[in-house]
């Protein structure tokens, strides 16, 4: 039912590790099913064929290219249900997010197959009136990529999409949470004719020292890294050492202001779609809701509402809205965070810890007079939970929800375009949704400012960061 085998150089094989790696289902703690390890060899093995196939492919015409990822889309997108349930399985989501994670993922095969064919170059005349300045884009090459396990799907083919568009070659290294979704977008890529050894797929247990061979290797010249941002410091340092190119999507802590003309009902629903899609865990995920005093009372009681009203069980359960978080770990850092508020003279307005039982599950949980201290403003909550700060000043509200290291994704709520224009302008994140608890879209560009991240993914620009500029001089 599932691959749990590497993918190296078009071959489904054990990999050199005997240390097979545990798949666990969170909602019951069961272990589904092991996966083979990769070693630092096979990563190799891995460059190996990543080099060789990644010639051939930079020259296949992009309409050949572009084909076959189009061919994947539609084999992905026939299987979303199947994919959905893997989801849920390994990761915990309800099925509605595994769903719309699927969906969302295939439509990066059938965006960058709309991509690979605009390719588009630039000339232009130099000042002095001689040279042509002739402008390319080109595969970066060997590209590996390293994906989180909160969208086992749409991480992955958000990164292979654009390489393979782009006429790069690519290890994927899957969070060690979530290897079987990564393996079954491997299975669809190889049905849909990627050549063997382009995609190469290598679970690991030893995910540092892996993906730090590859990164030593002069073959490998991009790094593409969606995580959080402690990780992502790290591997910027190790790139830095062989000066390999990096796209890093990192951590963020998105604020949701609310000003005081919004209507409260939208706000509500934004509101549920921003804290709550995938339980909480994304890196665009609420993290902090400033919410005008005059509607303070109104949004925090219909918002407390509808959290409590939230069915929480196994995500398999088509009824059920919350599944559980991905460990146990995730959990204790989650109730850390609400503890921590607590004491510092946070208002408990529901929620506020686990639930008994098998299963990582944690209550829907809202904090209301959040003080500014609490970790959780600072922080990633990664999980369901909602603090709200009051404010009467715009001015301050701005300072409070730009006070982050993280710059990834804001939300705000207004009945005034001209209001909510300005106060985009002023957030320094990479994204703002003006009345939209959700941003992400194939065809946008996705990515954050500060330590949220460097690049862009998804958009043409998702592309180009696969590309390398070749400049060629000339006159005629
Ligand atoms: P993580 O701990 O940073 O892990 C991400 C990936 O890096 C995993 O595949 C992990 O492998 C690997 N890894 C860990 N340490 C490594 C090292 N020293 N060298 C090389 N690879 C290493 O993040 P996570 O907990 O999986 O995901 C949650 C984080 O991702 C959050 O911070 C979230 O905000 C962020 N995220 C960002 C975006 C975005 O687009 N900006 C999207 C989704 C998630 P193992 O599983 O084996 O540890
Ligand atoms: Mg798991």
């Amino acid at each position: 039912m599932y691959k749990t085998d590497l993918y190296l150089g078009g071959e489904w094989c054990s990999g050199s590790e005997n240390d097979a790696i545990a798949v666990i289902d969170p909602a019951t703690e069961d272990t589904i099913t092991e996966v083979a390890a990769a070693s630092e060899a096979d990563a190799i093995a891995a460059v190996d064929c990543a080099e060789q196939a990644g010639k051939s492919w930079a020259k296949r015409a992009p309409r050949e290219r572009a084909e076959i990822l189009r061919k994947a889309f539609e084999i992905m997108s026939a299987r979303i249900d199947e994919v959905a349930e893997m989801i849920v399985r390994e990761n915990g989501k309800c099925l509605r997010d595994a769903q719309g994670e699927a969906g969302y993922a295939a439509e990066f095969f059938r965006w960058y197959s709309e991509e690979a064919v605009r390719n588009i170059g630039e000339v232009s005349i130099a000042p002095g009136g001689v040279n042509r300045i002739m402008v390319q884009q080109q595969p970066v090459g060997v590209s590996v990529l390293v994906t989180p396990w909160n969208f086992p799907a749409a991480m992955a083919t958000r990164k292979i999409g654009p390489a393979l568009a782009a006429g790069c070659s690519v290890i994927l290294k899957p969070a060690s949470e979530t290897p079987l979704t990564a393996l079954a977008v491997a299975g669809f890529l190889e049905e849909a004719g990627v050549p063997a050894g382009v995609v190469n797929v290598l679970p690991t247990r030893r995910s540092g020292s892996v993906v730090n061979a590859m990164l030593a290797d002069p073959r490998v010249r991009k790094l593409s890294f969606t995580g959080s941002t402690a990780v992502g410091r790290v591997l910027l340092a190790e790139a830095a050492k062989y000066v390999v190119n990096c796209s890093m999507e990192l951590g963020g802590n998105a604020p949701f202001l609310v000003c005081a003309d919004a209507k409260i009902d939208a706000v509500v629903e934004g509101a549920m779609i921003a804290k709550m899609r995938n339980g909480g865990e994304a890196c665009t995920a609420a993290n902090r809701f400033y919410v005008h005093e005059t509607v303070l009372d109104e949004f925090s009681t219909k918002f407390a509402a509808r959290m409590s009203e939230l069915k929480v069980g196994s995500g398999m359960d088509p009824s059920v809205d919350l599944g559980p978080m991905v460990n146990q770990q995730a959990r204790e850092d989650i109730h850390g965070l609400v503890t921590d508020a607590m004491a510092k003279g946070a208002e408990r307005i529901t929620g506020g810890q686990p639930l008994e039982g098998k299963g990582y599950f944690y209550a829907p949980t809202v904090l209301g007079s959040v003080p500014e201290g609490a970790n959780v403003l600072n922080e990633e909550i990664f999980g369901p939970v909602a603090p709200i700060v009051p404010f009467s000043d715009f001015d301050h509200a701005i300072e409070m929800a730009n006070d982050t290291e993280y710059g990834l994704v804001s939300y705000l709520y207004t009945r005034d375009l001209s209001r909510g224009l300005a106060l985009a302008e002023a957030l320094d994140f990479g994204m703002v949704g003006i009345n939209k608890g959700l941003v992400s879209d194939p065809a946008a560009p996705f990515g954050g400012t500060k330590q949220s991240g460097i690049g862009r993914e998804g958009a043409h620009d998702g592309m180009l960061e696969f590309c390398e500029k070749k400049y060629i001089c000339t006159e005629w």
